[in-house]
């Protein structure tokens, strides 16, 4: 299986370059050249989530690693994980909570990141090489990419962060950590500013060593997605006598939402996939009006979903409304978002046979996280409450919803403060974060800075 990209001029890529490329030549996703399909009598059968991973990850890593080397990695990747099955499931009536949460970061990023970067670190061994990984984060994807990647050598992370809406959980995560191979750049400015960033040091690449590899951890790198997509198939094993699944997913960059898609293409029985967001409703905009157009972003208590676009909606538009047409695909996403996405009536209609969607604004939200606590004696995290609107509308007896609850709310305990709820427990992963002193290293939003910080901590050197 190889891989191409949405926009149609980068094509005929294996996995391994693909996981280290991130981005297409030609500014589009990756895209496999075709859905692999899923035995689902032999997904019933498996007893746990590394199990289940077994049947999905090797399906899109063939062309790069040989069978037995992917198992290898599925079973050694996955780690500090409080729930002994990594996933924790919670079902109330008809709606389920999908847990996961339970990673070292109690976010579910830690799925597709330490798949990532444990793919990195050995196409990395195999060639030799050294990398950087350079990100912005505006929430959980920072403390997940450095987590996952500060056990591997051969890698050094400069994460940077905005000056802005972040709980300072999600803060403390990146900037307490004790390894000398990852830096928390805190950047004067916004996400935005950050991202910019990024961008340009992705197109200039002059602080990089000879044969070093620039890598990118945000939410369009395929193997992230392949990550996720195994827990959707986790959810069908553990929960398929209810019947065809219902999810309800809270997004931001749509990469969630896209592995149960994918899910779904290679033959996962889905019914309805709820595309769930906050303020930031860009995508509840497109499908419930057919408009995808930009706008500014605002600040809600579901910091880890405020974003203006949603990177990975490209991949959607281009395999189920436009059947894979690249040059269409690459003619809206070329003048985006100069100009707004807006499909033929007939063509953006498709999304009734599969899409829902809808939008939670911050009191909704806390009214959620009362009712659900006041029922179940259950705390939910912001974002997981945004999904719970729709799944508690739409579940009934005949319809069960599964909610993916993105993560612990112990990230965003200022939320709970004023609602006066106790949070019952904090994670493992997040005891301690306060006792520690941090680590920040604080930049005006200027490329020349940052390129001297990486210089000045990047010496050549052989490993
Ligand atoms: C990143 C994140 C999301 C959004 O995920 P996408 O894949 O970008 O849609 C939702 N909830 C939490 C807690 C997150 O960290």
């Amino acid at each position: 299986m190889l891989f191409h990209s949405t926009r149609g001029n980068d094509s005929g890529k294996d996995f391994a370059t693909v996981l280290m490329q991130g981005l297409a030549d030609d500014g589009g996703l990756f895209m496999p050249d075709h859905w692999p399909q899923v035995d689902l009598e032999e997904i019933k059968s498996k007893t746990s989530f590394i199990d289940v991973a077994k049947c999905i990850v090797p399906l899109f890593t063939a062309s790069s690693f040989s069978y037995a080397e992917t198992i290898k990695i599925v079973e050694d990747t996955w780690h500090d994980f409080e729930h002994s099955d990594l996933v924790g499931i919670q079902t109330f009536d008809d709606v389920s909570i999908l847990e996961l949460f339970h990673g070292p970061t109690a976010a579910f990023k830690d799925f597709g990141l330490q798949l990532a970067a444990a793919f990195f670190n050995e196409v990395l061994e195999s060639e030799n090489k050294t990398a950087i990984v350079l990100g912005a984060t505006s929430g959980d994807t920072g403390p997940a990419a450095i987590d996952a990647c500060k056990g591997y050598k051969r890698i050094k992370s400069f994460i940077m962060l905005p000056n802005g809406n972040m709980s300072e959980v999600q803060r403390r995560q990146m900037s307490v950590i004790d390894a000398d191979n990852v830096f928390a750049l805190r950047i004067n400015g916004t996400f935005d500013d950050c991202q910019d960033l990024v961008k340009h040091a992705f197109r200039q690449r002059d602080f990089l060593n000879p044969d070093q590899y620039l890598l990118a951890v945000n939410s369009i790198n395929w193997t992230r997605i392949v990550g996720q997509i195994c827990y959707y198939f986790y959810a069908f094993n553990r929960l398929h006598s209810k019947g065809d699944l219902n999810f309800s997913v809270p997004t931001g960059n749509f990469g969630n939402v896209f592995a149960c898609y994918s899910a779904h293409q290679m033959g996962l029985p889905i019914n309805k996939i709820s595309v769930a967001v906050n303020n930031n409703d860009i995508l509840h905009r497109f499908f419930s009006e057919n408009d995808y157009s930009k706008q500014t972003v605002q600040e809600t208590i579901s910091p880890s979903m405020d974003i203006s676009v949603a990177s990975n909606f490209e991949r959607l538009v281009y395999d189920f409304f436009l059947d894979r047409d690249a040059s269409e695909c690459a003619k809206l996403f070329n003048q985006f978002p100069v100009q707004a996405i807006k499909l033929d009536e007939d063509v953006w209609k498709r999304k009734n046979e599969l899409f829902s969607s809808s939008k939670v604004n911050d009191e909704h939200t806390q009214k959620l996280i009362q009712e659900t606590y006041a029922a179940h004696d259950y705390v939910l995290d912001p974002h997981t409450a945004i999904a719970m609107d729709e799944a508690l509308k739409k579940s009934n007896e005949n319809m069960h919803y599964i909610v993916l609850s993105t993560a612990h709310p112990a990230k965003f305990p200022k939320v709970y403060e004023e609602l006066d709820i106790n949070i019952p427990s904090t994670p493992k992963a997040l005891m301690g974060l306060y006792d520690q002193t941090e680590k920040l290293h604080t930049f005006d939003a200027q490329y020349d800075q940052i390129v001297n910080f990486i210089n000045q901590n990047n010496p050549e050197v052989n490993v």
